[in-house]
């Protein structure tokens, strides 16, 4: 039998404000617990929050990349419940009327397009964290840090529009694509500031209601937004394969096994007894806020894709890489600029220093070669002053030591050798110590060229002009 899957995203980001939503207590990440609090984000008694403009900009501005309608009125509510890290015994959040709502995203996955509905993007503040044994005393002590709490974050939840963990995982993508590339958050989700839960149902028809749904939490990595809703789906899938339900409950994904378990069931459901918060007014927007911010929004993922494509020639594949993040494609546009190469400029990027970024772990804020340098370096090897082998060795040299390439050729002596007296030199030299491809070639197996120009490119250190190399290779082979 075959099932139908519907997923629904809350993906919670914390918005880039230097200070706290309610409070001007920094937002910095890593300091000592419990330095970057005061008495509004520690809910002393009648200590009153101040909004913080910067966190509705972001938030409004995240609401119409994503295609969201910004209300003119939106009213915060207290959302109730007891945690340890949360100390009013509420959360300021939005509820009844929340920032924006109704927007859309149109996904491309490998089941073909998709259109998922956003239906709100709301504002809110973080709680604080407890941690267990984590170096604050013994193993058996829990402590609490109220850095976080009061961080701003928007949340954004989708309609479970849905179908598949491969296009849940689009989708995650692309929201966090898009709010990194506007600079709202910067996306991380190892530091917390991007996190993503997901309710999942499944059913037989695909015009049946949607079936019982599960609420999946703690996916805290990038890479397991799609295996914890697969195995999601498969488990409930089973159920009802088997004749037994599914029940409504909270799970955790846990990346150790690989699996999601139960966290509390639906009797220990919440209910949160929203009001609108008595000590902040409702947030008016003007027409004019949300124009300006329109109007200066920075360029989306997609459009930068298109303009690259457009402006450089680029094919989709190429542009698709280059804009995966904003500092990529600044880089990739100075180079491309000051190399006059377009294209070379793309290949030296995504081959050479995106793969040599990659094995390292670091991204493109790490790379300590400046655009012009890298262009300098294509242009050296455009112009025929070095051969391809040589410029991948000065590439090597300038990623890990710096320095300009002119001077590394300079200084090494790689520049090509076209000098016919020396590369005919070499040739004799090297074909000299490989006598058997050299029968060989004459007996008439003439891949072994091949093998003997390699080797005097080599025996040069990849600084011979190959084509002179392999002219003279050829004439000596056929002089017998
Ligand atoms: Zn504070
Ligand atoms: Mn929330």
């Amino acid at each position: 039998m075959q099932y139908f899957t519907s997923v629904g995203l809350e993906v919670h980001a914390q918005l880039l404000t230097a200070s706290k939503i309610f409070c001007g207590c920094s937002t910095a990440f890593g300091a000592p617990p419990n330095t970057n609090v005061c008495q509004i984000c520690l809910g002393y008694p009648g200590a009153l929050p101040v909004l913080n403009r910067n966190a509705v900009e972001l938030a409004a501005r995240a609401a119409i990349a994503l295609g969201c309608t910004v209300h003119p009125v939106s009213v915060f509510a207290r959302k109730h419940y007891f945690y340890p890290d949360l100390p009013k015994g509420y959360q300021i959040s939005q509820h009844a009327l929340p920032l924006a709502t109704d927007g859309l995203m149109a996904i491309d996955s490998a089941g073909g397009p998709r259109s998922i509905r956003i239906v709100r993007l709301h504002m809110e503040e973080d709680a604080g964290k407890s941690l267990h044994g984590e170096g604050v005393s013994t193993e058996s002590f829990t402590g609490v840090d109220f850095n976080r709490s009061g961080v701003p974050l928007i949340e954004i939840v989708t309609a479970p529009d849905i179908d598949s963990a491969e296009v849940a995982a689009a989708c995650f993508s692309r929201i966090r694509d898009v709010l990194v590339a506007i600079g709202v958050t910067d996306g991380n989700m190892e530091e917390g500031s991007l996190r993503c839960d997901a309710n999942v149902s499944v059913r037989l028809s695909s015009d049946a209601p949607l079936g019982v749904k599960t609420e999946t939490k703690n996916i805290n990595s990038f890479r397991f937004v799609q295996r914890a809703l697969q195995f999601e789906i498969d488990r409930q899938v089973a159920l009802l394969a088997a004749g037994e339900r599914v029940e409504q409950e909270t799970r955790l994904w846990d990346s150790s096994t690989g699996r999601t378990v139960s966290m509390r069931g639906k009797e220990e459901a919440h209910d949160y007894r929203y009001l609108p918060e008595p000590d902040l007014r409702p947030l008016h927007i003007s027409p004019q806020f949300v124009g300006e911010l329109r109007r200066t929004l920075p360029e989306l993922p997609e459009q930068a894709r298109e303009r690259l494509m457009a402006t450089y020639g680029l094919p989709a594949y190429d542009a698709g890489v280059l804009t995966q993040s904003v500092a990529l494609t600044r880089y990739y546009e100075a180079v491309a600029a000051a190399s006059g190469n377009p294209k070379g400029a793309s290949n030296w990027i995504m081959v050479e220093v995106l793969g040599r970024l990659n094995a390292a772990g670091d991204d493109i804020a790490d790379l300590e070669i400046a655009p012009e340098s890298l262009a300098s370096l294509i242009r050296l090897a455009d112009s025929g002053r070095i051969t391809g082998p040589t410029a991948k060795q000065v590439f090597e040299r300038m990623f890990v030591e710096g320095g300009r390439p002119e001077a590394i050729v300079e200084a090494e002596g790689l520049a090509r050798v076209n000098d016919e007296a020396t590369i005919a030199a070499l040739v004799r030299e090297t074909l000299a110590a490989h006598p058997k491809p050299v029968e060989q070639y004459r007996a008439g197996k003439k891949q072994t060229l091949g093998f003997l120009v390699g080797q005097v490119m080599k025996a040069s250190s990849g600084k011979a002009d190959p084509e002179t190399v392999s002219r003279h290779v050829r004439r000596l082979l056929e002089q017998v």
